[in-house]
């Protein structure tokens, strides 16, 4: 992808932006100490999945640990999983996880869920998913790079137990990569890039694409194909802005008032 885009002479700077000024024009971007002007603006930050920050997480993300049911579940045919959360993400990756897994344990620290009440319906009627409540994962347990259980706590009276299992899917939401716009552009609750019309911003020359603005899908085939969306969208702002500015400087001068 790399090659080819080099081929049609874009060029690829290896920094991150530590600033921008949307509202300046042209468009301000600061990044390792240069400012970079421009016309327009494609924002593709992304989002991470949050994590619950154990050590052994990231130990054994791709080899038990996982953060996308979607992208992941297919591994986990006819085995026990469990489901960390307790909102809308962990009742989705719980329910999708049922195609393949044999049982789904979804553990949640509190005693009821944050989620709808439509996901939460379909998860209880769900008879390959238990609920396992007031409880934290306290450590993920392995060998040779493989999930083998994990280390329980209750929340209410401490007590410590141990539950062989051969996944952990990470269900306690995403975050989009926004922060360096906050106050500049409008994002929705979860500090996604709110868009319309395809991929524009309510900032002209502004668009957004890929998972910064996706909490819905969240794959590489969507962001690629939204990247492809914001790239058609930004060449076209460009080409009107010229046409804009060809028009206005061949406008004829307005008839002067013939002396009296
Ligand atoms: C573990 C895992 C497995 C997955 N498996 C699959 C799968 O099997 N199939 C599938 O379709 N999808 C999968 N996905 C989802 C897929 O990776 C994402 O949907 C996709 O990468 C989103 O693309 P994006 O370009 O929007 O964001 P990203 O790929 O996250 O890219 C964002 C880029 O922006 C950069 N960036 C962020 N902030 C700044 C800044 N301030 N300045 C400069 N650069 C910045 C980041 O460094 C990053 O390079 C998986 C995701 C994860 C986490």
């Amino acid at each position: 992808m790399r090659a080819q885009a080099d081929r049609f002479g874009a060029e690829l700077i290896r920094v991150d932006a530590d600033r921008v000024n949307l509202k300046a024009t042209p468009i301000e971007v600061v990044a390792g100490g240069t400012t970079f002007l421009t016309r327009s603006l494609v924002i593709a930050t992304g989002a991470y999945a949050k994590l619950l920050g154990l050590p052994n997480e990231s130990k054994f993300m791709g080899h038990g640990v996982s953060a996308c049911a979607t992208c992941d579940g297919f591994f986990f045919k006819d085995k026990h999983v469990i489901v960390v959360g307790g909102g809308d993400t962990a009742m989705e990756e719980g329910t999708f996880l049922t195609k393949f897994a044999k049982h789904v344990t979804i553990v949640h620290r509190r005693d009821e869920l944050r989620a709808s009440k439509i996901m939460q319906e379909r998860a209880r009627a769900n008879s390959k998913i238990s609920f396992l409540w007031d409880t934290e994962v306290i450590d993920i347990l392995g060998a040779e790079r493989q999930v083998t259980g994990v280390k329980l706590r209750n929340t209410k009276s401490g007590a410590l137990s141990q539950m062989p299992v051969d996944g952990v899917f990470v269900g306690i939401g995403h975050q989009p990569n926004t922060k360096l716009l906050e106050g500049q552009l409008p994002l929705d609750a979860n500090g996604y890039i709110l868009t319309r019309e395809g991929t524009q911003t309510n900032i002209p020359g502004v668009f957004a694409a890929g998972d910064v603005q996706d909490h819905v899908y969240r794959q590489a085939v969507t962001a690629a194909g939204s990247g492809c969306m914001a790239a058609i969208d930004a060449e076209r702002y460009l080409e009107a802005q010229k046409h804009a500015a060809g028009a206005s400087k061949g406008k004829p001068e307005p008839a002067k008032a013939p002396a009296a």
